[in-house]
This record gives C-alpha cells, structure tokens and sequence, in this order.
C-alpha cells in the first residue's frame, strides 16, 4: 500500500508569444492565452522517401498576404471550402 500526500508542482514550458512571416518578415503577438491572429498560417511539410529532402520537416508561418500570393502562382486554383 501506497502513502499520499499533495504537492504542488511548479512547470515550466514554452508558449508561443509572437508569429513572424517566414517570407515577408511581418509579426504579431499572440495573447497570453494562446489565441493567434487569424492572418498567419502554420505549415509543416515532411519529406518522404524518394525526396532529396528525405527524413527532413519543415515548418514556417506565412501571413495571408503572402499565401494569396503564392497561391496566385499556381496554374490551378487550390480547392477551397467554407467550413
Ligand atoms: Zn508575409
């Protein structure tokens, strides 16, 4: 049989306190519980096997201003949905 008592506990982690664009450079704070702008998207690719980018992830944040514009380089139009 086993003895308890409480204790408190003290942690310490990393939170996230601004986004920066990855190619434009623009940023915003993030608020203390979280919440992020809307105007920034958060992608992490990872390379499969065959790629010369093989075992490698990439993440980034890219504001909307410069998705749209990547975006309108493409030849097709990506699918979009309302949700
Ligand atoms: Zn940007």
């Amino acid at each position: 049989m086993k003895e308890y008592e409480e204790i408190k506990v003290t942690e310490t982690k990393k939170v996230a306190t601004g986004i920066t664009c990855n190619k434009c450079g623009k940023s915003r704070k993030i608020s203390e519980d979280g919440w992020e702008f809307g105007e920034f998207q958060s992608f992490s690719l990872s390379f499969g096997y065959g790629s010369i980018y093989d075992e490698q992830i990439w993440k980034f944040d890219i504001c909307e201003t410069c998705l749209v514009d990547f975006v309108n380089t493409f030849k097709y139009s990506p699918n979009i949905y309302e949700v």
